[in-house]
């Protein structure tokens, strides 16, 4: 099949198509899955520049869905793994792909499957891959957390979250968004929305504004940590409670009776004992986190 075949038949973002599929195969959605289908091609054209796939990278998708965005990145991309939880819709995809020698359709649960395996077998040809997905909103943090914490040499990320969730994942020091997601997040990666995506974009239409964001993994962390599992037990404890100062989150570590050592400690790191976790930069964070290793406390 040449290109311009493949490019021709990639139309299931359309509203019409869509329906079709679902009615062709009598398909029922499930609120519990996440299951919102997207029906708009400028979205999926934004989604997929933001990849910068080509034939010799791979895509990772999770939750495919019908295959809208499935059939766009085995145009693109030289290889795609795609990972469907819903038992229902495995004979779909594979409807819709068939004639399609470059896609794998996987049936599991992505928080389930072993990713580095996966990556051997389906992978081991390409010179970067990316995951691509417009993931289940019911699971977006998990799915993140396991993606930046199982070491995959991924080249990015480049996800359809809830617009509420991106900002999150990109919000700088002192706002409300900041936490222990955003602070994950920029650990390992750089960053980027992409764009805002109507509820109008989606069938059925979600109750909530979503976006799409593009997390470039960095080559080493942002900042360099002596123990990384430390660093994030530092950060947790410094968001236990979102409105208390960072002395008293912290005392819940160090107990109550270390509290005036804590407020010295902090001092010493040239962190004012009275701030909140959410106005720490990462820098600060590992500063504070190396002088809490030296005095026992994590
Ligand atoms: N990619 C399709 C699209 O853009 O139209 C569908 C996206 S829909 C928001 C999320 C998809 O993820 C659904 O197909 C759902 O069944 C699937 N899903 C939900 N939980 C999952 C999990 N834990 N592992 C893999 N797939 C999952």
């Amino acid at each position: 099949m040449t290109s311009s075949n493949l490019r021709a038949r990639a139309d299931i973002a359309t509203p019409n198509r869509t329906k079709d599929i679902i009615r062709k195969h009598g398909f029922t959605f499930k609120k519990s899955l996440g299951q919102n289908f997207l029906v708009d091609k400028n979205i999926l054209d934004k989604i997929v520049a933001a990849a910068e796939l080509n034939p010799a990278k791979g895509a990772l998708e999770i939750g495919p869905g019908i295959g809208a965005l499935t059939e766009r990145l085995a145009d693109e991309a030289g290889r795609v793994a795609a990972v469907e939880i819903d038992t229902r819709l495995i004979p779909i995809l594979r409807d819709v792909m068939e004639g399609r020698d470059n896609v794998a359709i996987v049936h599991g649960d992505v928080l389930k499957t072993d990713l580095p395996a996966l990556w051997e077998e389906q992978f081991a040809a390409c010179e970067q891959v990316s995951v691509v997905a417009n993931l289940p909103y019911y699971v977006t943090t998990p799915i993140i957390m396991k993606l930046l914490e199982e070491g995959l040499p991924l080249e990015s990320i480049v996800v359809m979250v809830q617009k509420e969730v991106a900002e999150r994942m990109a919000a700088a020091p002192g706002g409300k968004d900041y936490g222990t997601l955003s602070i994950a997040v920029q650990y390992y990666c750089e960053p980027r929305l992409v764009c805002i995506v109507p509820s109008g974009s989606f069938i059925p239409a979600p109750n909530v504004d979503s976006a799409v964001i593009k997390l470039k993994r960095r080559p080493e962390p942002a900042v360099i940590v002596r123990d990384e599992a430390a660093f994030f037990k530092v950060v947790h404890a410094a968001f236990a409670q979102r409105r208390k100062t960072l002395q008293n989150n912290l005392s819940l570590l160090a107990g109550k009776d270390r509290k005036q050592e804590l407020g010295a400690l902090l001092e010493g790191c040239g962190i004012k004992p009275e701030r909140r976790g959410e106005t720490l930069t990462l820098q600060e964070y590992a500063v504070l986190t190396d002088a809490l290793l030296e005095a026992g406390v994590v």
